[in-house]
């Protein structure tokens, strides 16, 4: 198994500084969400790096929420976002890091966050953003 970053992410960097075999990648911000990839074959499913995240963006590969339900305020980076946000990260010197889509949600709102599985698995084998 693996853990995987999901849509919640807006890239702070907080989850890459703990993590014990440093398997999670940071994706070129023009390659678009998801933003971390974490190495399926070398996580170890510790969990260290779910407490860090502010935005409670990371879960183990088999509980990722298909009806997420979102607190009022919630954003997402994802391909139907309009909204750019500026995120203040620790990734690559750190700084801010203008995420170009990103959507508000209501208290109530569902969202799948099933679909950030398969991206992470298909950077590990040479998909956009990989080696470079
Ligand atoms: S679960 Fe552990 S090994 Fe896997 S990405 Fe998180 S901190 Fe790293
Ligand atoms: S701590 Fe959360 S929001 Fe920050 S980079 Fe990691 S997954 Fe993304």
């Amino acid at each position: 198994m693996t853990h995987i970053v999901t849509s919640l992410c807006l890239r702070d960097g907080a989850c890459i500084e703990v993590c014990p075999v440093e398997c999670m990648i940071p994706g070129k911000q023009e390659d678009g969400w998801p933003w971390i990839y974490i190495d399926p074959d070398t996580c170890i499913d510790c969990g260290a790096c779910i407490p860090e995240c502010p935005f409670e963006a990371i879960f183990p590969e088999d509980e990722v929420p298909d009806a997420y339900v979102a607190k009022d305020g919630t954003v997402i980076s994802d391909a139907e976002g309009s909204e750019p946000y500026d995120a203040h990260t620790k990734i690559g010197g750190g700084g801010t890091v203008t995420i170009a889509k990103t959507r508000k949600l209501k208290a109530g709102d569902t969202i799948d966050l099933k679909p950030g599985i398969k991206p992470n698995y298909d950077f590990f084998k040479g998909g956009p953003g990989y080696g470079k």
